[in-house]
């Protein structure tokens, strides 16, 4: 081979590796800043689930660059992929297990299922665009994430078909807190959501079943999140 073939060769391999690199950013550094983020501090246990998760692949072409940047990004639709610090945050106060059935409101691109899917045993999860379930749906199937159900609608009155739930995550923010989630809560289970106006800061809870119905509530974090809608 010339000279000249050989060179062609080397830059070719140099512009292949830094396209692989723009196109398929690696999560650890995003890791990396989670962990110095907070408090509240979140465990190891899903950060090593988010590391599984190809955030890049649940991000429009057009933002995939900033794909493991701890910020969230828009997907359509004028909504967005959460920051990932928060999808640790709910992740970690879900206190989710192998065993458990967890139910999401607001799919938005599929990311915070999948980071469930990597931990539990199903996850059902409804979005109210239905642009944005079909993608989201395509999106976890397309990785193998068997094991979450994409349903478009309102999540207001919950999923009852496969109710009650070990957790449930709210990824919109409703002024309070819908009553059927609740009620679709197993003794134990707990209701991770953000509460409180309209793009204003609003706060994230937890709210606790105990064995005997009653509820207790923990205020985690000032948050802001987008709006949770209702089907007219
Ligand atoms: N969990 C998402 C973040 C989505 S942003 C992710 O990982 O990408 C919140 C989403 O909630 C938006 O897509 C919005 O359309 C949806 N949403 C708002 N109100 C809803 C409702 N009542 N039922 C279902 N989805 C809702």
């Amino acid at each position: 081979m010339s000279k000249v073939a050989l060179t062609a060769v080397a830059i070719l391999t140099a512009i292949s590796c830094t396209a692989q690199e723009r196109d398929m950013p690696a999560p650890q550094a995003m890791l990396e800043e989670i962990r110095r983020s907070g408090p509240p501090t979140v465990s190891e246990r899903v950060l090593t689930a988010m590391e599984r998760v190809a955030r890049h692949e649940f991000v429009p072409a057009s933002h995939r660059a900033a794909a493991y940047e701890n910020r969230p990004l828009p997907i359509g639709a004028g909504q967005t992929i959460s920051q990932p610090y928060i999808v640790a945050l709910m992740t970690d106060l879900a206190d989710v297990n192998k065993d458990s059935v967890v139910f999401e409101v607001g799919t938005g691109s599929g990311y915070q299922a999948a980071v469930l899917a990597e931990m539990v045993k199903h996850v059902y999860t409804i979005e109210i665009v239905d642009m944005l379930a079909d993608r989201a749906a395509q999106t976890l199937q397309r990785l193998g994430y068997d094991n979450v159900s994409v349903k478009a609608g309102d999540g207001y009155a919950g999923w009852p078909e496969h109710a009650p739930f070990d957790a449930i995550l709210v990824t919109a923010a409703p002024e309070t807190v819908p009553k059927p989630l609740i009620e679709q809560l197993k003794p134990g289970g707990r209701l991770v959501i953000p509460v409180g106006p309209e793009f204003r800061t609003q706060i994230l809870k937890v709210l606790t079943k105990n064995e005997d119905g009653s509820i207790d509530t923990h205020n985690v974090a000032p948050v802001i999140f987008v709006p949770f809608v209702r089907d007219e």
